[in-house]
């Protein structure tokens, strides 16, 4: 009983989160892998590490110390029920199953459930961050009782990233809070990696621009308000070259991108929870189109029938930008709404001011704007949306011109961009004096009798529209 923490499932995210706690002063570090070799493997190569290796599940729970921890880092889904359930049934009250995969939160919620009755807390964590945040320093998104976190709390602050000072770790909510913010951060990801490539393409299409001088305008854009770890990963891979053929990196592969999982789960959620994230979904959605050849090599047109590239005058890159800024804004303000609409829902206490924070070290939406939404939430939690908060509303309202001219050209030079004119639509949506959505209304009277309310005076109101068409009342009728 002389370790503090174990972890079990020694592939790669486990290994590096294994050697991310031992490097850290006061952990000892148990480790135990289904297929022993590898667990033979890790110890060997790193004898620094003082790893208390065990070769059986029994052996690993006598190696540790009460309350016994253990992080489970193994695939996701049936792999996961094994080993929590091999734990389960031999850990105490008191002790504490990590999960630190990328499990689905409504499946975190029912293991919880499973588990709460034998008085072992069940904590699922979202990590963030790869192979090399794990070793490194990750985010980490714990979710589970507030009586776990006591003991697991000082355990993940030692191996966080650290931004301005503070490791990104808080407790973020109840049972399945970690996983779901985690779901959250990789639909936001999606976005802003798919407003990356809209911005790239309109460079490349209408600015003229090779990818190595794009990459000159990303690092440039990497040094102001923009700068992000996805920002300057895009001046590195624009600048890659292939070696076999000498081309950019980026015009040798293929042209159709994959997808997880996770941001169609925040999609699904958010159409569950009523919350718009169009900026999302257009993201996933254009994976989706790209992922489709058949289609597009019955679509796709010859050079000659295409639309001409707009022509672009000296401030089309900054155009560009702030097009790219303004859209992020509108992409991180439906990320955090699916937050809040999900905290509400599920019960969970969520502070949006420490979500902010926790995301600015250590996962793949790193950025300097990340500071200025903790600012936001931190200035006034209460705003309805980050569109609201002053910084926010000023660089939309500053960008506002350009965005629009950016959204113009390229739909007139044939330049899809499904993210950037997504989020504008949205943001003129929000600003709009008023909606069609009163004629939709209307229509939804019409042919479904679903009544509408009025703007004048109180009330439920249906028009008899297969009658004489007047009005009725039907504000205290039971429907
Ligand atoms: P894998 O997802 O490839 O899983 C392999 C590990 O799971 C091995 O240790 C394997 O053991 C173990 N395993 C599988 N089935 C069982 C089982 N039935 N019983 C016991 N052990 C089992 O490993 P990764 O390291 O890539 O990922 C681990 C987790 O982290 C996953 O949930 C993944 O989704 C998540 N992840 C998170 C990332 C992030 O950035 N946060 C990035 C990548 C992954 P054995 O050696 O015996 O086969």
């Amino acid at each position: 009983e002389t370790a503090n923490i174990g972890v079990v499932g020694l592939a790669v995210m486990g290994s590096n989160l294994a050697r991310n706690l031992a490097s850290r002063e006061g952990n000892t570090v148990a480790v135990y892998n289904r297929t022993h070799a590898r667990t033979e493997e890790l110890v060997a190569a790193h004898p620094e590490a003082g790893f208390v290796a065990a070769g059986t599940i029994d052996d690993f729970v006598a190696s540790l110390a009460r309350p016994r921890t253990a992080i489970i880092m193994v695939k996701a889904g049936a792999g996961t029920d094994a080993v929590i359930d091999q734990l389960a049934e031999r850990f105490e009250p008191g002790d504490i199953i990590v999960d630190g995969g990328n499990a689905n939160f409504q499946d975190t919620i029912a293991r919880e459930k499973r588990i709460a009755p034998t008085g072992v807390h069940f904590v699922g964590v979202g990590i963030s961050g790869g192979e090399e945040g794990a070793l490194n320093g990750p985010s980490i998104m714990p979710g589970g009782s507030a009586e776990s976190y006591e003991t697991l709390g000082p355990i993940l602050a030692s191996i966080a990233a650290v931004a301005k000072g503070e490791p990104c770790v808080t407790h973020v909510g109840t049972d399945g809070a970690g996983h779901f913010i985690k779901m959250i951060h990789n639909g936001i990801e999606y976005a802003d990696m798919q407003l990356i490539g809209e911005a790239y393409d309109l460079l490349r299409t209408v600015g003229g621009l090779e990818p190595h001088a794009i990459a000159d305008v990303f690092a440039e854009w990497n040094k102001g308000s923009l700068e992000s770890y996805l920002i300057e990963i895009t001046a590195e891979i624009l600048r890659q070259v292939d070696s076999a053929t000498g081309k950019p990196f980026v015009d040798i592969v293929l042209d159709q991108a994959g997808s997880k999982g996770t941001g169609v789960w925040t999609v699904q959620n958010a159409l569950d929870l009523g919350v718009p994230v169009g900026g999302i979904a257009e993201a996933v959605f254009a994976r989706a189109v790209s992922a489709k050849p058949a289609q597009r090599a019955a679509v796709r047109r010859s050079a000659a029938s295409r639309p001409q590239p707009q022509k672009a005058d000296a401030g089309f890159a900054d155009d560009v930008a702030k097009a790219l800024y303004a859209s992020k804004v509108v992409a991180y303000a439906q990320g955090f709404d699916a937050v809040l609409a999900g905290a509400e829902k599920y019960g969970w206490d969520i502070h949006k001011d420490r979500i902010a924070k926790i995301w600015r070290g250590g996962c793949i939406i790193r950025a300097r704007f990340l500071d200025r939404i903790a600012e936001a939430y931190t200035d006034n939690p209460d705003i309805t949306t980050l569109l609201e908060a002053p910084y926010f509303a000023q660089a939309v309202t500053q960008g506002e011109d350009a965005w629009r001219r950016i959204v113009a050209t390229a739909a007139l030079s044939g330049v899809p961009v499904p993210g950037f004119s997504s989020a504008l639509s949205y943001y003129d949506s929000l600003a709009a004096e008023r909606l069609p959505a009163a004629l939709v209304q209307g229509q939804r009277d019409f042919f479904g009798a679903h009544t509408y309310r009025r703007t004048d005076r109180e009330g439920t109101f249906h028009t008899l529209w297969s009658g004489d068409r007047t009005e009725v009342d039907v504000t205290h009728s039971t429907h």
